[in-house]
Order: C-alpha cells, then structure tokens, then sequence
C-alpha cells in the first residue's frame, strides 16, 4: 500500500499556523536555513503525523478517518530531533499529548502573529528559562513544641544544653516562641536533644498543614528550615554572612586559598577555587582583599505547599579569607554576579551550588532523625517563556539530571521510613476532607 501524499494546500496550512520554528515546547530551532551565497535556503523542517498515515505506524489507529490522516489538523511540524523523538518515545509522545502540543504550538504563534509587526515577530523565540530553583520534594509533616523555661532571647543559653544526636548529620534546629521551644525532633522521646531544656507536660505536635494556615505559623516553620540550612550549611564548611543574607566558603585551613571538588555539567568531578586573594593581574600584588564563592540559600513558598529551595550564586568579600569587608570598602564591587555574567555562566555557577550542596546526589538530605526534609536536587525548576532574541543565538543549556545511587535512594528511603506514623495521622484528616466536600 503506498503512502498517499499530502496536498500542498494542507501543507501551506500547517506551515501558516506553525510559523517557522519547531512545534516541541522549548525547542525553538528554525525549520528554515538561511540561504547563502552559493545555495538557496532550505527547509529543515520535517512533517510529523500525529496518527500515522498507515494504521500499523507510529501511533497508528485503524479506527481514525482515512481520509483525516493526511490533513493539516493531523500534522505537527517539528525540527528532524524532535520528529525522531516523537517516533521513538510512543508512550510519552501520545496522541492526545502531540495534539496538546500542536495546539500550544499554534496558539502562541497566532497571538504572535496578531500582537507584533511582521517584522518583530520573527524575532521572538522560544526558550526555556532554567531557574536557580530546585523544589523541595518532602517536608516534615509535623511540628514538636513544648513548654521551656528560657526567653525568646536565650537561643544561645538553650544551645548550650542541646545534647546533640550522635550522627552528625542529624540536624537539631529549634526556634523559641512565648516561653515554648518548636522543632521538627520528635519531643517525647526521652533521648531527644532538647530533653535538658524542655518539659514534658504539655507536648504539642502541631500538623504542618495547620502550621502553615497562619501567616505566624508557616513564618516559624521556614525559620525552622532556614536554621537547618545553615547548620548542614556549617557541616560543609560553609560559612553564614547574617548582614548580607548569603553563605559563603571562607579560606581554606591556615588562611590558604581554597578549592573543592564538584562534578561541573557533562563532565566528571572537578576542582573548583571557591575562596582566594584577589591578585593584580598584571604585577600578581594581592590586593589586601579575597573573594569567595557565596550563594543567597532561601526557602521560598511558590505556590499553595509547594516550596522551593532558591541557590543565588554571588560574590562575597572578606579582608582576610573570613572577616566580611565593611560595606563601605566593597563600594562597587557588585556582589551580585547576574547583571554581568552571560546567562550560561550563570547556570553553571548555580550549578555548582546545587551539585555541592547535594554532594554528588541527587537530593540534600535534612535528617531531623525521625523526620526529614528533602531537596530534589536533580533538575533545576524551568519556566517556559517568549522573548525577544536571534533564533540562532541560544546556548543549550543541559539540565543535567542526577540519578540515585543505590547508596543516595538507601538514604533516601530510610529517610521516609521513620515519618510513617505522622503521615497516618495526615492521611486520615486528608481523607475526612475529601469526604467533606463529596
Ligand atoms: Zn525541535
């Protein structure tokens, strides 16, 4: 049986309603090459079915229209990669997914076409905009307090008679509040690091949905967060700069310059000089002042329970490889690196944070012993946008994917293993709301 061609009227349609660039989300790669001064410009563009023309094909049905198959509304127009991608992943690339695709495709060319001018249209592509995100896959699900005998103000008092965990992993951040000390440690064991500072008469394990119903409430638990970032910060030797909000990495040991390993995109593990004197390029004089890596860490609320971890890399300066300067003696010296740095190497800054942090796993792993919270570190959050740019322009970025290990999904099971209980308590108030709103 020979495959019937397709008219050129539905191929005039298709093109029309694509534009000129590939219909794969994010892809953004022109179908149509320049011509030279020696050849003609081509298309490289290639047509893709969305139910094949013979019903044994890619995503072939016997059941759809014969006489449908070869027309515009059934074809998708996509750059050679992509067609071959979307032959070769059948169960990811369905038909229902390629239609959601074509139609996304075409809408945004359409309201490309009526807003701008011929002329600026062209020059809007398609990009995926990597962020310095990455999302926080689980959190605790409850809040331990209990009455305490030390102000809101005596934290250092209370540090002083934590008796801390035996694993130094084990993070034990608390927060005091109206003579009551809140941590994510579970308070009733006997054993627990907060035993010598708090009473066991009035325990309270607050559900963290109910925590974050108040404005109060979600504050204290991203406190809670905050502080145990900073002391898995402190187990990386990596230091805090509570005036500029940011963590940095001092000098090494003896005021000696500084570098770590890390594993940099598409390559194996690698050095990296985090802390060193600043040095006059020419005569190779220090400059009486160092550089260091730095990055803002913040949790951050983006939508309704769903939070992130925000990685800004930044610069950090220090007299001496860890006195901060004064602010005065910074002056122009941005410590902010975006507004001058090409957006690739930006990416692979953030990069290098998420991969040190993470250690080479593809999560970070706050174990509060009973309960934890973990950073899917393995993609960086990405945003799918529009704007102004020359097609040919774009630097791939690889969004590497880190994989578990055995080891890291060991750690990773072990880590939800503990938190059962809490989360039958959850899953019944979950159930009891569901059955309200039925
Ligand atoms: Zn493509």
């Amino acid at each position: 049986m020979s495959r019937k061609r397709i008219s050129d009227k539905e191929i005039k349609l298709l093109c029309l309603q694509s534009g000129r660039v590939c219909a794969f989300p994010n892809c953004g790669k022109s179908l149509v090459q320049e011509g030279t001064a020696l050849d003609d410009p081509v298309v490289t563009g290639e047509i893709a079915h969305i139910v094949a023309y013979e019903p044994g094909g890619p995503r072939g049905d016997p059941n759809f229209p014969e006489d449908e198959r070869n027309k515009h509304t059934n074809l998708i127009l996509l750059c050679g990669d992509h067609h071959k991608l979307i032959d070769s992943q059948l169960n990811t690339y369905s038909i229902p997914v390629l239609r959601e695709m074509k139609k996304a495709h075409e809408t945004r060319s359409s309201e490309l076409n009526q807003s701008k001018s011929p002329e600026t249209t062209a020059s809007f592509i398609q990009d995926s905009l990597h962020s310095s995100l990455v999302a926080v896959s689980h959190l605790p699900a409850v809040v331990f307090s209990a009455p305490t005998d030390y102000s809101d103000r005596q934290e250092n008092q209370v540090k002083e008679q934590i008796c801390y965990p035996a694993d130094p992993w084990e993070l034990a951040p608390f927060l005091l509040k109206e003579g009551r000390l809140y941590t994510f440690h579970d308070l009733r064991e006997a054993g627990n690091p907060f035993h010598l500072v708090t009473s066991n008469r009035d325990i309270q394990q607050i559900q963290t949905q109910t925590l974050w119903n108040s404005a109060e409430g979600k504050r204290r638990y991203q406190t809670l967060l905050n502080r145990a970032l900073y002391k898995f910060t402190a187990r990386l030797e990596i230091r805090y700069d509570p005036n500029h909000h940011r963590y940095f990495f001092p000098a090494g040991k003896e005021k000696k310059e500084r570098s770590v390993l890390y594993r940099p995109l598409n390559q194996k593990q690698s050095k990296r000089k985090v802390a060193w004197p600043a040095k006059n390029k020419a005569t190779g004089e220090t400059k009486g002042f160092w550089i260091h890596f730095a990055s803002a860490l913040k949790f951050y609320e983006v939508a309704p329970l769903q939070w992130c971890l925000s990685l800004r890399p930044e610069r950090h300066f220090t007299s001496d490889g860890s006195t901060p300067l004064p602010p005065k003696q910074i002056g122009r010296r941005a410590t902010s690196i975006k507004a001058r740095m090409y957006n690739d190497l930006y990416l692979g800054e953030v990069h290098f944070w998420r991969d040190y942090l993470s250690q080479g796993k593809p999560q970070i792993l706050l174990n509060f012993g009973n309960q934890s919270a973990i950073i899917d570190t393995s993609q960086l959050l990405s945003f799918n946008i529009e704007w102004p740019g020359v097609i040919e322009d774009t630097k791939p970025f690889k969004n590497q994917v880190a994989t578990h290990d055995l080891f890291s999904y060991g750690e990773y099971l072990q880590a939800l293993e503990g938190e059962d209980s809490y989360y039958k308590d959850l899953d019944d108030e979950e159930d009891g709301h569901i059955n309200d709103e039925e």
